[in-house]
């Protein structure tokens, strides 16, 4: 039988319910409990995160997904850390640990540690001494047709094939897609007149302990977090969303934000009016990224923070270097990512060559390491929506057009930026719409 579960409050609050704790539901749910609303939280797994959740094993501390929080200087990670006065730890990556492989060798990549987020796109390009000239020459065109990418600019005009093999390679990885294309060149050109020194792109601090501080804001505020409770329906009378049903119960809510992966949404179109919006967004291929992560008890090399292999598409992370609370001393722990093929989209049967080719370049980079692992974990298709944008894959509205009061947020949403960025991006523009 369905009990009726009912939030009160006084008359001015918003009784909301936040479908998932992962980044996007968490930063949405301590937003407007802060401003004064009834957030409910509801998580169907026992612990918060989804796609950025930490897991602690032989005393290390690895991060599923997430391992840098990307420009917590910009917006709108900025406005948010201050609004909900969250203690972040600023540290800058090294330049001279990040490093290209290329024909079997280590070399020093002329490129800065901004090519590791697109926000910090700017950053990017006045790092690169070999971009000087791209650079001058887009200073003095600063109107290009509103249709052409950066990505697409580059492919055109710069003619130097190492140079373009660089670009690309770091367009791949800045970060997982296709950040070049995003950018319209009119967009750079307005990036680049910022000064890279106020656009510091990462902040290590590590995602376990942000997941905790979200907790505390929401349930500092008067919001709660239900673990263990799946959402299963929305109710939804006259095109107007009344609230959910969760692990069998009736839950009323005024607004209700859904931070689910869309597989997930499409088990909550009974509605028929939302089936006809969404369904097109639920059906398509989801976006796997192949992980490894070795735990060794010993410290092989600490001059390399960041790898990418430019021939195998593979990156390398030593996470010792960029989050050193996650590794015990003397251990490291370095985390390798693999960006799939359409084909490896769709089955695993690269899993064993993946591996293969990784622990080559391992022997090349960190020889010795097989004597030291302590752990080995792969997981062969961690799922990043936010490839999906180098595919043209349609990405969902932070609103709903056919059900009044329904929000969406996540990176599989229209939130802008790259990896964990559109996550902020819609819980902040969602938070907002619902203030
Ligand atoms: C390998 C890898 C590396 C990455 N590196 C970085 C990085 O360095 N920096 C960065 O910022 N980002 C990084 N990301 C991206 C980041 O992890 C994701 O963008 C982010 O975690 C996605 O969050 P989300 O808000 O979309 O929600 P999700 O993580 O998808 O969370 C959704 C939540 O909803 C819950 N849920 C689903 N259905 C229901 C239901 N019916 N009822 C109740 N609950 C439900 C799920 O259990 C989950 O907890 C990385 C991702 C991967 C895979």
């Amino acid at each position: 039988m369905v009990s009726l579960i009912f939030f009160g409050g006084v008359d001015s609050m918003k009784k909301v319910g936040i479908v998932g704790a992962g980044l996007g539901g968490l930063v949405t749910a301590a937003l407007l409990a802060k401003r004064g609303n009834q957030v409910v939280v509801m998580e169907r797994s026992p612990i918060l995160g989804g796609r950025s959740h930490v897991v602690s094993k032989n005393g290390f501390t690895i991060s599923y997904g997430a391992h840098a929080v990307l420009a917590p200087k910009q917006e709108p990670l900025r406005s948010i850390v201050r609004e909900l006065e969250l203690p972040m730890e600023y540290r800058k990556a090294s330049l001279s640990k990040f490093k290209l492989f290329m024909e079997g060798k280590v070399i020093s990549s002329p490129l800065g540690f901004g090519a590791l987020t697109s926000p910090a796109i700017s950053g990017f390009f006045n790092h690169m001494l070999c971009l000087k000239q791209f650079y001058k020459m887009v200073k003095q065109a600063p109107a290009f047709p509103q249709t052409m990418s950066v990505g697409q600019w580059i492919r055109e005009n710069v003619r130097n094939p190492e140079i373009a093999k660089v670009l690309s390679a770091y367009a791949a990885l800045s970060v997982y897609d296709g950040a070049l294309d995003l950018y319209s060149m009119n967009r750079f050109v307005e990036l680049t007149a910022r000064e890279y020194e106020k656009n510091e792109p990462l902040s290590y601090m590590g995602y376990d302990v942000l997941l905790g501080e979200l907790q505390k804001a929401i349930t500092k505020n008067g919001g709660g977090i239900l673990f263990g409770k799946p959402v299963s329906d929305l109710i939804v009378e006259a095109d107007h969303v009344k609230g959910v049903i969760c692990a069998g119960e009736r839950y009323e809510f005024d607004e209700v934000v859904l931070n689910v992966p869309p597989k997930e949404l499409g088990k909550l179109l009974s509605y028929p009016s939302l089936a006809d919006e969404f369904g097109w967004y639920v059906n398509q291929t989801a976006h796997y990224v192949f992980v490894y992560d070795l735990m060794l008890s010993k410290r092989l090399r600490g001059d390399i923070g960041n790898l990418l292999d430019l021939d195998g598409g593979f990156y390398i992370n030593d996470y010792g270097l960029n989050n050193p609370s996650s590794v015990p001393a003397g251990g490291q722990l370095i985390n390798g990512l693999k960006f799939l093929t359409e084909q490896e989209q769709l089955d695993d049967s690269h899993a064993k060559e993946s591996q293969t080719a990784f622990e080559t370049l391992l022997h090349k980079v960190y020889p010795g390491w097989e004597k030291y692992v302590i752990n080995k974990r792969i997981i062969n298709r961690a799922m990043v929506n936010g490839i999906a944008r180098r595919t043209n894959a349609k990405l969902l509205p932070l609103q709903s057009r056919a059900v009044r009061g329904l929000y969406l947020v996540g990176d599989s949403t229209e939130g802008s930026g790259a990896l964990g960025m559109p996550c902020y991006d819609s819980a902040k523009k969602v938070a907002d719409l619902l203030s």
